[in-house]
């Protein structure tokens, strides 16, 4: 791979970096993967200007013509999935289970549910009203029709964690509602979105439809929002997602916001054990806890605490760390040296603050790659950091309570509120801790997802919802129009 040429990609055209290129590391054995292009600011409003340039006749499509051409574009990728699951892989240091699955093939599951929901009409009818005479207007039956408008020109930011997947979850929505998009991935690994480029090309969307810039740090993305864009979809961690709101809110570009998260899994004493301890595994078993909405603080009813903590501590301690390529690895390596050093850092915090490491806390015995052992905290309050910040990896903390209200007010007890879970087998108990939980997703007894639902965060997790149709209508303006009858 490390001989293969990678370009950005404006306006239909393969572009040379004018700032040449950078060097994408493979995570486990710290090689270059190969070099990625490094776009100058005027590239990136090279890359606005044609996606302006084409939104005219891109909105103007007809819906039917747009899903067709995002299903043709689902097609090239899917031929193309042999050759970037490796590719993926490789820059994000994934197991090829989470590789395979999550990187790749939701990706075109993305495509085709947008392909297919820009087809139905997200218009809503409004019932006539009768209005009065005044001054000025004529009385009479007003109809009003809500229509849903694109909103131009959509920068869409990405975090590194999942990048194919990510940038589908944007990109496959505002292009079936009609926007045009400038695509920003994220510097770690950018190479399997420039590829898919290919497949715009071969799926034959118009020229400046689908653009893509890169860079190694925040200036292409800086330079991006300060553009003549319309709308920034951004995911990524809160520190930037304010900085990009506070620059967006001076042109008052539109905001989708998902940020940061610090899931809480409050486990009460009638909880299934097994099923909590499987859920909450997950922050270690699932891409290294690199995601935002693992159940990373576990909230004990304190008489089921000693057992859940023994139950997890096993757990942890059966999982394999290390070559993400091997079958019976489950924990791989974390994104970069930057981001094992801000866990390890974190990890100390805990140690300086009290807390206990039942399972973790040294640094895997590996010759290259940037591993973090799963990590188990026990003895953890609010007032830590290692409650409070996000770690983006393998690590678990535990904080215990004694009765409901004090699980709900510790849980909602963090800047946060992307995630939250509850382990009971009372289902009203369940759903009456759910709604009182600052949080834009609970799932009770479940980590399993339901992708038609709304996702998004309460808080500092962010503004605004992606998912199933919410997230199309994310990309659109409502526009009234109203005529007499
Ligand atoms: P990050 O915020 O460091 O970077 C995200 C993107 O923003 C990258 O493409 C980066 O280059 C770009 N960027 C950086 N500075 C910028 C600036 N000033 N202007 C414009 N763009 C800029 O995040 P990351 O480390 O890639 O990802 C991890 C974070 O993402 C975690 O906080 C995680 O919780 C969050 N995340 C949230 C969700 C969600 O749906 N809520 C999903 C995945 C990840």
């Amino acid at each position: 791979m490390a001989d293969q040429t990678f370009r950005l990609f404006i306006a239909g055209e393969w572009v040379e970096p004018s700032k040449g290129g950078y060097a994408v590391v493979n995570p486990a054995t710290e090689q270059v993967v190969a070099e990625a292009p490094e776009a100058g600011v005027d590239q990136v409003n090279d890359a606005v200007a044609a996606a302006r340039d084409a939104f005219p006749a891109w909105s103007r499509r007809t819906p039917e013509e747009r899903g067709a051409l995002l299903h043709r574009l689902a097609d090239a990728f899917e031929r193309r999935i042999p050759e970037l699951a490796p590719l993926v892989q490789a820059e994000t240091g994934a197991t090829m289970r989470v590789a395979k699955t999550l990187q790749v093939t939701q990706c075109a599951v993305r495509f085709r549910r947008y392909a297919d929901l820009a087809k139905e009409n997200h218009d809503i009818p409004l019932p006539p009203s009768v209005m009065p005479n005044t001054a000025l207007a004529k009385g009479g039956l007003i109809g009003a029709l809500a229509a849903r408008q694109p909103v131009g020109v959509v920068a869409c930011i990405t975090p590194y964690n999942f990048p194919l997947t990510n940038m589908a979850g944007k990109v496959a929505p505002a292009l079936a509602m009609g926007n045009t998009v400038v695509v920003k991935p994220a510097p770690q690994d950018p190479l399997a979105v420039l590829k898919f480029a290919e497949a715009v090309e071969e799926a034959g969307l118009p020229p400046g439809v689908f653009n893509v810039v890169t860079g190694s740090g925040a200036d292409a993305g800086q330079a991006l929002v300060e553009a003549d864009i319309d709308m920034v979809s951004f995911t990524g961690s809160t520190p930037v997602g304010q900085r990009i709101a506070e620059s967006a809110g001076r042109g008052m570009k539109r905001l989708l916001l998902e940020l940061g998260g610090k899931g809480a899994a409050i486990v009460f004493d009638d909880g299934d054990l097994a099923g909590a301890v499987a859920g909450i595994g997950s922050t270690w078993s699932f891409h290294s806890g690199q995601i935002c909405t693992a159940p990373t603080r576990v909230i004990a009813h304190r008489s089921v605490h000693d057992q859940l903590v023994e139950k997890l501590a096993a757990y942890a301690g059966h999982l394999k760390v290390g070559d993400p390529l091997a079958d019976d690895t489950v924990v791989g390596p974390v994104i970069s040296q930057v981001q094992r050093e801000r866990v390890e850092s974190l990890l100390e915090a805990g140690r300086q603050d009290g807390a206990e490491f039942a399972v973790g806390g040294e640094r895997p015995d590996l010759e290259t790659g940037y591993y973090v052992a799963p990590t188990l905290l026990t003895g953890v309050t609010n007032d830590m950091r290692v409650a409070q910040d996000e770690f983006f990896g393998p690590v678990v903390v535990v904080e215990t309570f004694d009765d409901e209200d004090e699980a709900i007010a510790l849980a909602n007890g963090t800047a946060f509120g992307l995630y939250d879970y509850v382990w009971t087998a009372d289902a009203v108990r369940g759903y009456r801790v759910a709604r009182q939980l600052r949080s834009g997703n609970v799932g009770i007894n479940t980590v399993q997802r339901n992708h038609e639902a709304p996702f998004g965060g309460f808080k500092m997790s962010g503004v605004g919802r992606d998912g199933g149709v919410f997230g199309l209508h994310a990309y659109s303006e409502l526009q009234s129009i109203v005529w007499p009858s």
